[in-house]
């Protein structure tokens, strides 16, 4: 395919020679003026490989149509050669000034006329092609492959101390989800902006995936404060889905000598290690995260065969009435008992299956073991009003949790009042709409829904009022506050109150102590569950302790 070219010039007879020389291998647009000529390249200019403008012209002169050409950004790469009648300093230097590529001369000779302008569109063509592998298109900063090799000369050639710098940008899958990918791709833009805005001169940047980020350079901040503003500057525009960007740091000492992608890959999981941990956006690394990273590893893969192994097994704590200390129902709480690693708690495999999806299938998992055992208590006639099962945040996000639960329901013969279900309350913050709607179409079939860990930090009461919940539970740090004669004691009458005056129960967990239980009681709570009653026990086991106390 003939590439195109766009002569301007106005005299006619100048023009039609030129176009006669370049015809045979271009496709030659003319133009009788500059004006004229910046229009067809407006509409055209994508399209055209180079132009051979005349500098003297009525309505406006080459010098014009070069500057609009040059301050132009889709026109800014196409290269322009300039017509000159004799050898003219001035107005070569002129043209050259305001980005002109190359000149050619009156008369013209086909064959240096050619030439020229085969070797300025192959010049461009090849920088902009090492210009889009270089940078990243969407941020601007270095492409992966070129921010590894500068970081490299960088690392060999430094004489000091350096830091290494990644940030990993969570939730881009539900921005993606939510928001659609043009949405996607402004908040990346916006972290790379706001990325460059605090990195100084010595600092080399780049895009190195999708939402990842690293730096490199001698004075890298750590500051959290900092990266807290970082933080807000990348959610300045109100999206409902708050952006965490979750940093990691390697601290290179000039002696180690290790490739960068081995350094980078480190800081990287540094800054994994901290996706999903609100209270927490800088980690450093160090040999620990190695250690853990094996572990997880052995956990997730053999999440599976576990499940197929039955080495999950469901654990129940009863909740009890505070006034009466009857039971009122329990919460399944699962452990891993496994046969290498003996029991493993769920505070360790939760947060990482979590993070990886699995927690899908484990609790899928989970609520059909409580189901079946319902069904058998029923059977039994032991009598036991509920059971809460946990539901994570990735689960309520699925539209099909309903039918997941329904089908349950019907395949124990069981109620929806039989079961309910604890969202922590650190998922309804993401305050996503889709979630809000999947909770209210799990109330309106009539599952019973409770917030857990309510007071974990960053609750908010105005939630309350707004989102739709049957029971409150609190969460343990607020309650042990009950016996203490602080703030946090004001604060936990005050929610226990406000939910009473809403018509929310009120549930405690973590209760230890009769002190604890007695003061709560007094300040109007409801429910407790805790030590204080029992541990969380095994199937029998519990089932044991229901009949005891009968
Ligand atoms: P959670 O839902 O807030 O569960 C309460 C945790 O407090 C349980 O820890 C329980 O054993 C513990 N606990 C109960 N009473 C007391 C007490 O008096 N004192 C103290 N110190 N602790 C008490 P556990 O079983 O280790 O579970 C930890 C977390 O793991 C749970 O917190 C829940 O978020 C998650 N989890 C447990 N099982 C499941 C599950 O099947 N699915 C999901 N998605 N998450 C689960
Ligand atoms: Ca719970
Ligand atoms: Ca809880």
């Amino acid at each position: 395919m003939k590439r195109s070219v766009l002569i301007v010039e106005d005299n006619s007879i100048n023009r039609t020679m030129l176009a006669a020389i370049l015809q045979k291998r271009y496709n030659v647009i003319q133009s009788t003026n500059g004006k004229e000529a910046l229009q067809i390249l407006k509409e055209q200019g994508h399209a055209i490989s180079a132009v051979l403008l005349d500098i003297n012209m009525p309505v406006m002169d080459g010098y014009q149509v070069l500057s609009l050409m040059k301050s132009d950004e889709s026109l800014r790469s196409i290269p322009v050669l300039v017509a000159t009648g004799e050898i003219d300093v001035d107005a070569e230097e002129k043209a050259l000034s305001l980005g002109a590529n190359d000149f050619f001369l009156k008369p013209y000779k086909p064959s240096i006329i050619n030439l020229s302008l085969e070797n300025t569109i192959a010049l461009c063509e090849s920088s902009a092609l090492i210009n889009e592998v270089t940078y990243d298109e969407l941020t601007g900063l270095l492409s992966p492959a070129f921010f590894f090799k500068r970081a490299q000369a960088m690392l060999d050639q430094s004489e000091g101390d350096l830091v290494l710098a990644c940030c990993v940008a969570d939730h881009m899958e539900l921005i993606n989800e939510l928001y659609g990918t043009s949405m996607e791709s402004a908040v990346i833009k916006r972290i790379g902006e706001a990325l460059s805005s605090i990195a100084d001169n010595d600092t080399i940047l780049g895009r190195i995936g999708h939402d990842r980020f690293a730096g490199i350079g001698p004075m890298i901040n750590l500051d959290p404060d900092k990266l807290g503003e970082l933080e807000n500057e990348v959610n300045s525009d109100g999206l409902s889905l708050r952006i965490r960007l979750c940093h990691g740091r390697y601290l290179i000492s000039r002696s180690m000598g290790s490739p960068i992608r081995v350094l980078c890959d480190r800081a990287l999981l540094a800054a994994d290690s901290i996706r999903g941990d609100r209270t927490c956006s800088l980690a450093v690394y160090d040999e620990s995260f190695t250690k853990r990273l094996l572990r997880e590893q052995f956990l997730v893969n053999s999440m599976a065969s576990s499940i197929k192994e039955k080495q999950f097994q469901v654990y129940y704590q009863p909740k009890n009435d505070l006034k009466t200390g009857k039971v009122i129902g329990a919460e399944a709480l699962v452990r891993w008992i496994s046969p290498e690693r003996g029991l493993i708690s769920p505070l360790e495999f939760i947060p990482l299956f979590e993070r990886n999806g699995l927690i899908t299938q484990l609790d899928q998992y989970v609520w059909e073991q409580v189901c079946k055992d319902l069904r058998e208590w029923k059977n039994k006639g032991i009598d036991i009003p509920h059971v809460s099962v946990n539901v994570s945040r990735i689960d309520v996000l699925n539209p099909a949790i309903g039918n997941v639960l329904n089908k349950l329901i019907g395949k124990y013969g069981l109620k929806h009042s039989d079961l309910h279900l604890e969202i922590t309350e650190s998922a309804y913050t993401y305050d996503s709409q889709t979630l809000v709607d999947v909770v209210q179409c799990l109330r309106s079939q009539g599952f019973i829904l409770e917030m857990d860990d309510f007071g974990k930090g960053f609750s908010s009461l105005s939630m309350l009022s707004s989102l739709p919940i049957n029971i409150l539970k609190l969460d343990m740090d607020l309650v042990r506050s009950g016996n203490l004669n602080d703030r946090k004691s004001v604060v936990l009458g005050f929610v226990i109150t406000l939910a009473r005056e809403l018509g929310i129960p009120v549930i405690a967990e973590g209760v230890e102590t009769r002190e604890q239980a007695e003061t709560l009681c007094r300040m109007g709570c409801d429910f407790a569950q805790g030590y204080y009653y029992s541990r969380p026990l095994p199937r029998d086991a519990f089932e044991a302790y229901l009949k005891g106390t009968k």
